[in-house]
């Protein structure tokens, strides 16, 4: 499959990886939108949490978990963070693999645009 985030997680296109395992990466955004925004991907392709089945629910804790690897990894654990999982054209979904952002490093406006 041609899937730009499956090549990352394969190795195939370079990443500035900050944390991975067996079943997740995390690696920093192209075009950031914080001083921290690092994306966080499961290996396996699902295309968005709206292509998410009952069978992904221990790939759902993985990533999320990785949310939380990726925050420490990058040092906004403490300080915060936000999780989102853009889904479909109105959230503005550019990549069909599932991935989080994970954004900090600075006070973040609420509600987001
Ligand atoms: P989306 O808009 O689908 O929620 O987020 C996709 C994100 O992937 C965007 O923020 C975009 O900057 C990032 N992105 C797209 N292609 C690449 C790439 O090849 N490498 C990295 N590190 N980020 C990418
Ligand atoms: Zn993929």
């Amino acid at each position: 499959m041609d899937c730009i985030f499956c090549k990352i997680a394969r190795g195939e296109i370079p990443a500035k990886k900050v944390w991975e395992d067996e079943n997740v990466v995390a690696f920093h955004d192209l075009e950031p939108h914080a001083p921290v925004h690092l994306l966080v991907i499961p290996r396996r392709h699902v295309v968005n949490v709206g292509g998410a089945e009952a069978t992904d629910v221990e790939l759902l804790g993985q990533v999320v978990l990785g949310c939380r690897q990726a925050a420490e990894a990058a040092g906004v654990a403490e300080s915060g963070f936000r999780v989102v999982f853009n889904t479909n054209q109105d959230a503005g979904q550019t990549v069909p693999h599932l991935h989080a952002h994970v954004l900090g490093g600075r006070a973040l406006t609420w509600p987001p645009g």
